[in-house]
C-alpha cells in the first residue's frame, strides 16, 4: 500500500499557510449540505464538533460517557504547551518544534509538528477567551511553568486541573451547538464497527448502551477522536474505560494502525500496591519542577525510613545522569532510569518498585504555602492514596503505563487511507513521534479541532463528489449483523471466566514481555501468549445479563475481545522494529551506558499495519520519514 502523507510543497515554516492559500473552500450555504459524525467528546472531539458546527456543518456527536464532559480528557493534570514566549526566556514556534521532534525521538512527521507548533499560540487565546482559568502571574499575565524535554517554561496550566478546565471550555463550545441545533449529541451510546464503501468512510454502527438498540448512523464524513489505548495494558493512568475499539474495528474495515509498539510509559505514578487494583494514579511531571528523585545509592538502606538516610547516601539519579535537564529529562529517559535502579535492587517501598520524589529542598527554599499553592491538590491526591503525608516525607513514585503515541495512521490533513475518515487527538498516530513531551497531548488534541481539522475537512468535502449512502445500503445492513452477531455469540459462551480475568492477563503479558523493555524473544512469547488467551476467551468468557438493556459486562467483554486481537499486533510491531527509540525499548538495541540506540538507516519510518483477515498475519506498511529541517543526532539530555 502506498501511503501518501500529502504535505504541502515549501519551505517547513510556509508549508501550512501555503495549504491553506490553496485549500478549496465551501460556499458558506452548502455547508450545511454536509453531515460529520465525530465520535468521541474529548478535548479533540469536542473542540471539533463545536468548531465544525460553529462553521455550519451538521454535526453528530457521540460519546460512551453519559455527558461528553465526562471524557477521560478530564483527568489531566499538569498543562498545555504553547510557544507563547510569555516568559522571555528564549521559546519560539522553531523551538517547540524541535523540541518535539527530539523528544520524539526523530519519529514524527516535520511538517505536522511545525504546524502543532504554530497553531499552539492561538489555543491559548482560544481558550482564554472561552474563560478558561489559566493560573495567572502577580501582574495578571498567564503564568508557566517546566515540563520534561524542554530548557523553557511554555506550558499553561491551572492549578493540576488542566485537562478539566479546558474540557469545560470546549464542551461549553459544543453545548452551545447542541442548543442552537447545529450538533445532536448522543451520550451512552459505542461506536461498534464503521462502515465502508468504495473506500469511503460511509458512517458507523452503534449500540445504544441503555437500550441495547444497534444503529446505523451515515454521513460524508466520520470523525474519531477516541482517545489511546493504554488500557490493553489493563493497568494505567487511564481511565477504566478507555479502550481501542472503535480504531481498532476501523483497522479492521482497512484503516492502517501505526506504530502500535509507541507507548508512553509515565515515570512519576503511585507504585502498584496490590493484586485487586484496577487503575493506577498518576502524580503530574509538573511536580517535577520542584522533587527531587532520588534512591539510597546503598541498597542495604532500602528499608530505611528515608529521613534517616544521610545526604551523602543518597543517589539522585536523574541529576546524576543528566545534569542539563535532571529531574526534568523526558519521560521515556526518567523511566528507564527508575527502573535501572530498581532492578540494581535499589527500589524503595513494600515492593522495590518505587523511587523518592522529594520537595524537602523546594519547601526549604520556597517554603510550604508556596509548593502548596503549585500542587495542593496532587498532595492530596497522594494522601489520600497512599495514607502518606507527601510534605513531611518524600513520595513514592514508580513508572506506568500512561498515553500511547501509536494510532491510526493519518496524513497531513488527518485523514487516515480511508476516504472521509478523519482521526484526531490521541486515537491518531501522527505527532509525538516514539515519545511525546509532557502537556503535548492537550495541545495537539485542541490543534486538531479547532484549528486542523477545520480546514482540511472543509478541503475534502470541497474537492470530493457528494455521495451519502442511505442507512439502507447493504454496507450498513452487513456491519450491523455483525455487531448484533458478536453481542450473540459474547453472551452465548456462558463460560467460567470474567472478562475482566482476561484482560488482567492479557495487560500482565503487555507489561512483563513488551512493557518497558523489550526482546524479539519476549514479544514473540507475547503473541503466542495473547493467541492462547484469545482462544480461550472465546470459549470460556462469561456474559451474564442480556443484550436488552445496560449491561456493562457485555461493553467490557467487547473491548476485552478487541484488546486481544490488538495486544497481539502492539507485540508484532515490537518484535519488527528492530531498534530502540522513544518508548520502544529493545533490549538488543542499546548504548554501553544503557541509553536507546536508533537505526536510522533501516527504521527512519512510521510503521502502517494493514489488517489480512482473523489470525492472519497484517501486512507492515512504511511511510519514510524525511528530516529536511532537524538533523537526527543522538538524542542527549546530558
Ligand atoms: C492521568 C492523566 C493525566 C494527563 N495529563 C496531561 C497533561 O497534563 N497534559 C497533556 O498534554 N496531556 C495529559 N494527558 C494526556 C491527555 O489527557 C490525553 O492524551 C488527551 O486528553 C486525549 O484526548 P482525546 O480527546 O484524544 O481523547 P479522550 O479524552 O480519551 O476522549 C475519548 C472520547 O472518545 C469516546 N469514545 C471512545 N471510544 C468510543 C466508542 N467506541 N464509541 C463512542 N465513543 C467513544 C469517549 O467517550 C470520549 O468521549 C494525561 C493523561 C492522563 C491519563
Amino acid at each position: 500500500m502506498k501511503l501518501d502523507a500529502r504535505i504541502p510543497a515549501g519551505p517547513l515554516p510556509l508549508k501550512w499557510e501555503s495549504f491553506k492559500k490553496d485549500q478549496k473552500l465551501v460556499n458558506p450555504a452548502n455547508k450545511r449540505k454536509f453531515r460529520v459524525i465525530v465520535v468521541g467528546t474529548g478535548l479533540a472531539g469536542a473542540s471539533a464538533a463545536a468548531t465544525l458546527a460553529e462553521l455550519g456543518y451538521e454535526v453528530q456527536a457521540f460519546c460512551f460517557q453519559d455527558s461528553p464532559r465526562r471524557a477521560h480528557s478530564i483527568a489531566a493534570q499538569g498543562g498545555i504547551n504553547a510557544a507563547k514566549n510569555y516568559q522571555n526566556d528564549g521559546d519560539s514556534v522553531h523551538r517547540l518544534f524541535y523540541d518535539t521532534i527530539k523528544g520524539g525521538d526523530y519519529r514524527a512527521r516535520e511538517a505536522n509538528v511545525h504546524r502543532l507548533a504554530e497553531v499552539s499560540v492561538s489555543i491559548i487565546d482560544q481558550c482564554v477567551a472561552q474563560g478558561v482559568p489559566f493560573a495567572r502571574e502577580y501582574g495578571g499575565l498567564l503564568e508557566n511553568r517546566s515540563f520534561g524535554g524542554a530548557q523553557v517554561s511554555r506550558t499553561f496550566y491551572c492549578r493540576g486541573q488542566t485537562g478539566q478546565q479546558l474540557l469545560l471550555g470546549a464542551y461549553q463550545a459544543l453545548c452551545r451547538q447542541i442548543g442552537a441545533g447545529t450538533v445532536k449529541m448522543f451520550p451512552r451510546t459505542e461506536m461498534l464497527d464503521l462502515v465502508v464503501h468504495d473506500n469511503r468512510a460511509r458512517g458507523i454502527v452503534v449500540r445504544h448502551l441503555e437500550s441495547g438498540k444497534v444503529e446505523s448512523f451515515t454521513a460524508d464524513a466520520v470523525v474519531l477522536a477516541t482517545g489511546g489505548y493504554s488500557n490493553a495494558f489493563y493497568l494505567s493512568t487511564n481511565a477504566n474505560g478507555c479502550n481501542v475499539t472503535a480504531t481498532y474495528r476501523s483497522y479492521k474495515r482497512g484503516a492502517t494502525f501505526a506504530n502500535p509498539c509507541y507507548t508512553q510509559i509515565h515515570p512519576t505514578c503511585i507504585p502498584v500496591a496490590g493484586d485487586h487494583q484496577s487503575k493506577l494514579t498518576l502524580m503530574s511531571e509538573s511536580l517535577r519542577n520542584d522533587g527531587r528523585v532520588w534512591v539510597p545509592k546503598n541498597a542495604a538502606d532500602i528499608g530505611k525510613h528515608p529521613g534517616q538516610i544521610a545526604e551523602g547516601d543518597r543517589d539522585y539519579v536523574l541529576e546524576r545522569l543528566y545534569p542539563s535537564y535532571g529531574n526534568l529529562a523526558p519521560r521515556d529517559v526518567s523511566s528507564r532510569a527508575a527502573k535501572r535502579v530498581c532492578d540494581e535492587g535499589r527500589g524503595v517501598g513494600p515492593t522495590g518498585l518505587g523511587v523518592y520524589l522529594d520537595f524537602a529542598d523546594a519547601i526549604k527554599r520556597q517554603g510550604l504555602p508556596k509548593i502548596r499553592a503549585k500542587y495542593g491538590n496532587l498532595f492530596d491526591m497522594y494522601q489520600r492514596i497512599t495514607a502518606e503525608n507527601g510534605y513531611e516525607r518524600p513520595m513514592r513514585i514508580y513508572p506506568a503505563l500512561h498515553y500511547t503515541m501509536g494510532g491510526l495512521w493519518v496524513d497531513y490533513h488527518l485523514m487516515s487511507n480511508i476516504d472521509g475518515l478523519f482521526v484526531l487527538g490521541e486515537a491518531n498516530f501522527s505527532d509525538h513521534g516514539a515519545n511525546r513531551l509532557g502537556a503535548s497531548a492537550l495541545m495537539q488534541g485542541l490543534a486538531d479541532g479547532y484549528f486542523v481539522l477545520p480546514y482540511t475537512l472543509g478541503n475534502y468535502f470541497a474537492s470530493t463528489p457528494a455521495d451519502r449512502k442511505s442507512v439502507g445500503h447493504s454496507a450498513f445492513k452487513e456491519a450491523e449483523e455483525g455487531v448484533a452477531s458478536q453481542t450473540k455469540k459474547l453472551l452465548g459462551i456462558n463460560g467460567k471466566k470474567t472478562s475482566t480475568e482476561f484482560h488482567r492477563d492479557c495487560g500482565k503479558t503487555l507489561w512483563e514481555l513488551v512493557g518497558m523493555s523489550r526482546t524479539k524473544a519476549s514479544c514473540e512469547a507475547a503473541i503466542k501468549r495473547i493467541q492462547e488467551l484469545r482462544a480461550e476467551f472465546w470459549t470460556n468468557v462469561n456474559v451474564p445479563g442480556t443484550g436488552e438493556s445496560l449491561n456493562m459486562a457485555l461493553e467490557r467483554a467487547g473491548r476485552v475481545a478487541d484488546f486481544l486481537e490488538f495486544g497481539e499486533l502492539l507485540a508484532r510491531d515490537a518484535s519488527t522494529r528492530e531498534e530502540s527509540c522513544g518508548g520502544h525499548f529493545r533490549e538488543e538495541h542499546q548504548y554501553p551506558d544503557g541509553e536507546a540506540k536508533r537505526d536510522d538507516v533501516n527504521f527512519v519510518h512510521a510503521a502502517a499495519w494493514e489488517y489480512t483477515g482473523p489470525d492472519k498475519t497484517p501486512i507492515r506498511n512504511e511511510e519514510p520519514l524525511n528530516f529536511e529541517t532537524v538533523k537526527p543526532s543522538v538524542r542527549s539530555y546530558k
